[in-house]
């Protein structure tokens, strides 16, 4: 209790008592590493024969963005592992999914080249690497495939742009390891790190998550060392009972949960309530739906007449569906 004190007086230092919830777009579920060994995807690439099919279409993915713009989430970064699009139709995704939410967007795309991050830069504000753990045997162990100094790299050419990392707890990582994450924090001058309490998934290694008291520990001691560092930390259905910690420990938002599926849930209810509980002042909406005429909405979007429709009807079945889970 005292370390969360010490980090929720470090977080009120240096911002206002406010947080939101990020949401994180998905391209596809499909990754061509797929051998980490904590990822969902990594027991799903046997089974995808062909990443095509693994897509998500366009009109899917820019619903997503028109929600977060409206229901007043952020969008934490778009995603969807490696080699999934060729790099123009990633273009024209991020471009289209920034203009429709009104503002440069972050992306977690794999190992970026600086021909690549040309490319996406007229749309993007920062770039995440996926380092998952940050112990160099452990992380070998864990993502064979997909090497830090790759990263590393990317960081080196990405000057210009924001710079984030996503960090698992629960791989098997150790408190000693901290000062690892803080050197790596200061030598690439990072803007915000992304914390997730490992998930464990059937037919991985993990079959537990961290305790409470070890996920928090990496937020607040993260919280004291970088007092200005913008902390994310995800949450599940599960541990959405922790939010209240995870802000009070220093985190400057939530983000993880699956608030599409689970939009106006108990479990939505309770995180809003565990926000209530940090005195976290916050605007999005996780539980009721503002009064908002979605196909004007859609109309008003300069955007190619079939895809609009398209956006439409995707648009209309997610409402739908989060009507129905209001009570
Ligand atoms: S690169 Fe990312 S998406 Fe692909 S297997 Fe590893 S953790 Fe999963």
């Amino acid at each position: 209790m005292d370390l969360i004190k010490k980090a929720n007086r470090v977080y009120l230092d240096n911002f206002k008592p406010e947080t939101w919830f990020g949401r994180c777009i998905f391209l596809s579920w499909y990754c061509d590493v797929g051998t980490c060994k904590f990822c969902y995807r990594s027991t799903q690439k046997d089974r995808i024969k062909h990443a095509k099919n693994a897509r998500r279409s366009l009109p899917s993915i820019l619903t997503e963005a028109l929600l977060a713009k409206k229901l007043n989430w952020k969008i934490e970064f778009l995603t969807g592992g490696y080699k999934i699009f060729p790099v123009e139709e990633l273009v024209d995704m991020i471009k289209k999914v920034s203009y429709i939410y009104g503002e440069k967007i972050w992306i977690n795309l794999g190992a970026l080249k600086p021909e690549e991050l040309k490319l996406f830069k007229p749309y993007i504000k920062g770039v995440v690497g996926s380092i998952e753990t940050i112990e160099p045997s452990l992380h070998d162990k864990v993502c064979p495939n997909k090497p830090i100094y790759q990263y590393e790299e990317m960081f080196n050419h990405a000057k210009n742009f924001k710079r984030s990392i996503t960090i698992v707890i629960g791989l098997g990582e150790k408190k000693e390891h901290f000062s690892l994450l803080c050197n790596f924090i200061r030598k690439h001058n990072l803007d915000r790190i992304t914390f997730y309490a490992l998930k464990p998934i059937k037919g991985t290694l993990y079959t537990k998550g961290p305790s409470t008291e070890d996920y928090i520990w990496w937020i607040a001691n993260t919280r004291i060392k970088f007092p200005t560092l913008e902390i994310i930390a995800g949450t599940t259905l599960r541990r959405v009972s922790e939010v209240n910690f995870l802000l009070k420990a220093g985190a400057n938002a939530i983000t993880k949960f699956p608030i599409t599926k689970k939009f106006g849930s108990e479990e939505a209810k309770i995180m809003e309530k565990q926000i209530r509980l940090s005195k976290r002042k916050f605007n999005g909406y996780l539980t009721k739906l503002p009064n908002i005429n979605w196909d004007k909405e859609v109309g008003q979007l300069k955007l190619d007449k079939n895809l609009k429709q398209n956006i439409k009807i995707t648009l209309n079945q997610y409402i739908k569906k989060m009507e129905k889970k209001i009570t």
